[in-house]
C-alpha cells in the first residue's frame, strides 16, 4: 500500500477569548491561534482535511470580541496553487468537523470533488443548537451536495465505529469537542497520523499542563458533550495507537507514545510562519506556573 504525504496548509488565524479555548483561563483578553489545513498525497489520490473560514465577519458574529485574520496569500486557492494545484485537482475534502474555521471554503470546490462528514456532525450542524458558530452559508452549501449525486459522503462513525475512505486512510468518531467530530487516522512513511481537529487546541495546556493527577489530560473550554464524554474523548484519542504523530488543527504536530507526548518532539516553543501558543504562554505568565516545554516527562 502506498502511504501518504503530508503538507500544511496555512489558512489563516482566528482571535478568540482566552476563556472560550483555555479552561479556568482567568483574566480577560485573546488568543491568537493559527488555522490550519493539510493536504495528503499517495501518488494517486488528492486529499485535503478542512477548508478554514470563509471571512472575518463570520468569525465576528460569534461575538466576545471573536475575529478572523486572514490575507490573500492564506486563502486555500493560493495555498494549492503554491504546490502546484487547482481546486478541480482534489479528489476529497475531509471535515474533522464543520465549525466556521474548519469548512468555510468547501464551497469553492467543484461538486466532483467529494466531501466527506460524519452524519452525526452535518444534524448537529444544522440543529440550531451551536448558533453561529455553524454560519448558514457553509451549512446551505453542504445540502446542495447532499442532493447532488456524488458530491458528499456521509459516514456512521458512532455505530460503524471507524470507516475507511481510501487505503491508509480511516475515519473514526471523536466523541467530544462537537456531537460529530471525527478523527482521522493517515498512514505515512513516518508512521501513523491522527488528525484530530478541536479535541486538543492546545498541547502545552491540556497535554502537557501538570494537574493533581498523573497522565490527566485537561479537556479545552470548548466542547458541548458532556465533561465525562470530552475528558474520556481526548484519553481515546491519546491511546488510540502505540505510537503516532498528532496534528491538532490550531498547534503544532507532536509525537505521542504510549498515551504521552514525546517531550523532544513538542515544538510549541519554535513558532512556524503562522505562529502558535508561545505568546499566549507568555501573556498568561504560564511559563512561571506550568513545567517548561522541555521538561523531564514526570517518572
Ligand atoms: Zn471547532
Ligand atoms: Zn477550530
Amino acid at each position: 500500500m502506498k502511504t501518504w504525504s503530508i503538507e500544511t496548509l496555512e489558512l489563516g488565524h482566528v482571535e478568540l477569548n482566552r476563556r472560550r479555548m483555555i479552561a479556568n483561563a482567568s483574566g480577560n483578553g485573546l488568543v491568537r491561534v493559527p488555522v490550519q489545513g493539510w493536504l495528503l498525497q499517495n501518488g494517486e489520490h488528492k486529499v485535503l482535511i478542512d477548508t478554514g473560514f470563509r471571512s472575518p465577519e463570520v468569525l465576528q458574529k460569534l461575538g466576545d470580541s471573536a475575529n478572523g485574520i486572514s490575507t490573500n496569500s492564506l486563502r486555500l486557492e493560493l495555498q494549492l496553487k503554491r504546490l502546484g494545484l487547482e481546486m478541480k485537482d482534489i479528489d476529497f475534502i475531509l471535515h474533522t468537523h464543520l465549525h466556521l474555521d474548519h469548512a468555510g471554503q468547501t464551497d469553492q470546490f467543484p461538486m466532483s470533488t467529494v466531501v466527506v462528514v460524519n452524519r452525526r456532525e452535518l444534524e448537529y450542524a444544522v440543529s440550531g443548537l451551536s448558533g453561529p458558530s455553524y454560519p448558514a452559508e457553509d451549512i446551505k452549501h453542504l445540502i446542495d451536495r447532499l442532493h447532488t449525486p456524488g458530491a458528499l459522503q456521509l459516514l456512521d462513525l458512532e455505530q460503524t465505529p471507524s470507516e475507511e475512505i481510501l487505503p491508509g486512510i480511516v475515519c473514526s468518531a471523536a466523541g467530544g469537542h462537537t456531537e460529530g467530530s471525527m478523527l482521522i487516522h493517515v498512514q505515512t512513511d513516518q508512521g501513523m497520523a491522527v488528525f484530530s481537529g478541536d479535541l486538543v487546541y492546545s498541547v502545552f495546556f491540556q497535554l502537557l499542563s501538570k494537574t493533581v493527577l498523573h497522565a490527566d489530560p485537561v479537556v479545552s473550554a470548548n466542547f458541548v458533550v458532556s465533561r465525562r464524554n470530552e475528558k474520556s474523548a481526548l484519553k481515546r484519542l491519546l491511546q488510540s495507537h502505540p505510537e503516532f504523530t498528532l496534528y491538532p488543527s490550531h498547534d503544532l504536530p507532536v509525537k505521542i507514545k504510549s498515551g504521552r507526548v514525546v517531550h523532544d518532539s513538542f515544538k510549541g516553543d519554535d513558532c512556524g510562519p503562522s505562529g502558535c501558543w508561545c505568546s499566549f504562554v507568555e501573556t498568561m505568565g504560564y511559563s512561571e506556573q506550568a513545567p517548561q516545554p522541555k521538561a523531564k516527562e514526570q517518572a
